[in-house]
């Protein structure tokens, strides 16, 4: 008779109790496992525990386990030749689903799968290093949803008017005579802003917008200008990134904090003998504006109509004239309420030339003849929408 030809045949678990405590014990030291091992295998009942005893060791655990409440049987059969790699006293129950080593029962019943210790612990590392990076991906996004929140309040705040506006001019170009007809002309700037701003609000700030102008400086290549302004927005948003790229090394000449103003405008000046002109990119509720600007003797009313234009569009204002550059009616009108209501005395900032009859309009001759009209004005919450 071979050694090891007979085993527990388990029906029927032991009843929870002391005596199960007993009946584990016993069935450890029969199969040489750890008690808590014994145990899993008694739970798992019916079955054939997986290892082959002598005739009087099985008759002797069956015994046991029947004085603990479980019943079963001794059976014949053949032994097994492999073992579990993990518990090398139990027969194997098969292959590893992953790698193919052998198991046993108590590593199946341990599991709840056919896997072997190693796979085991090699897949709980993926699921916490997967836990771990959906843990930093979503950390990301909250970081990323802050900041873009706090930046549109820092945006929001602008339009409160309870505080004066920092605005950073930087002139670009050479120190000539027009990049000071322009410097001379900032602080009339800020006065139109008061003036407009207290038509709209009496009990507003005296001085809701402070210029603080920078340079000359010559950058270094020519500032990229958008090729159209009718592109989508994957082509705004790229020219925005190289217009940033080349503005950063520009405010590290002249010493500007981008972060200390709440909009920047750059303005490239020109001095001509061929008359004025203006024009200017700015993107609608950003911080940066564009501004290419000729000016002409002392006149530099069009590079600062272009000033305000663009820093009312960072502001959120938006454009109000037509294809052909005329007032659109009545949103393009200072004065919508006169009747008739052409000629206009005054041209709406965000139009630039005052309308004379449709379709018709000539330039402002001086800041006087330039005014924040009432949609303009409740984009920029100057008044009630
Ligand atoms: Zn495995
Ligand atoms: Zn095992
Ligand atoms: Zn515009």
């Amino acid at each position: 008779m071979s050694s090891s030809t007979h085993r527990v045949q388990l029906l029927r678990a032991p009843e929870a109790g002391p005596r199960s405590g007993t009946a584990a014990l016993a069935l450890a030291r029969a199969l040489g496992i750890p008690r808590a091992d014994a145990a899993l295998l008694l739970s798992a009942a019916p079955r054939v525990l997986p290892r082959g005893l002598p005739l009087d060791a099985a008759q002797r655990l069956l015994e046991t386990l029947r004085a603990a409440g479980a019943d079963g049987s001794v059976l014949e059969a053949p032994a097994s030749g492999s073992r579990c790699a993990e518990h090398p006293s139990l027969e194997d129950e098969g292959p590893c689903e992953i790698c193919g080593a052998r198991i046993c029962a108590v590593c199946v019943l341990a599991r709840g799968a056919r896997r072997c210790g190693t796979c085991e612990g090699r897949l709980a590392r993926s699921r916490r290093f997967q836990r771990l990076r959906v843990a930093v991906l979503l950390t990301g996004l909250c970081v990323a949803l802050i900041w873009g929140f706090s930046v549109q309040r820092q945006r929001d705040a602008r339009t409160t008017w309870t505080r004066p506006l920092r605005v950073a001019v930087v002139l670009l170009g050479e120190d000539d005579p027009a990049a000071q007809v322009l410097r001379d002309g900032m602080p009339r700037l800020e006065a139109w802003f008061a003036r407009e701003h207290l038509r709209y609000r009496p009990e507003g700030l005296k001085q809701p917008v402070q210029f603080q102008v920078f340079g000359p400086v010559r950058p270094e290549a020519p500032l990229p200008w958008p090729e159209d302004s009718s592109s989508g927005w994957l082509a705004r948003l790229s020219y925005a990134r190289t217009l940033q790229g080349a503005l950063a090394p520009l405010d590290a000449t002249v010493d500007l904090e981008p972060r200390a103003y709440d909009a920047r405008l750059y303005v490239v000046v020109e001095s001509g003998t061929s008359g004025t002109f203006a024009e200017g990119v700015g993107a609608t509720g950003g911080e940066l504006g564009l501004v290419r600007a000729r000016v002409q003797g002392e006149d530099a009313t069009l590079a600062l109509t272009a000033l305000a234009h663009e820093l009312l569009h960072c502001l959120g204002a938006t454009d109000k004239y037509d294809a052909q550059g005329h007032a659109m009616l009545p949103q393009g009108l200072v004065a919508p309420e006169l009747a008739p209501v052409l000629p206009q005395q005054q041209a709406e900032v965000m139009v630039g030339e005052v309308p004379l009859e449709a379709a018709a309009g000539r330039l402002p001759n001086s800041l006087d003849e330039l005014a924040v009209g009432p949609h303009t004005a409740a984009e920029v919450r100057w008044a009630a929408q």
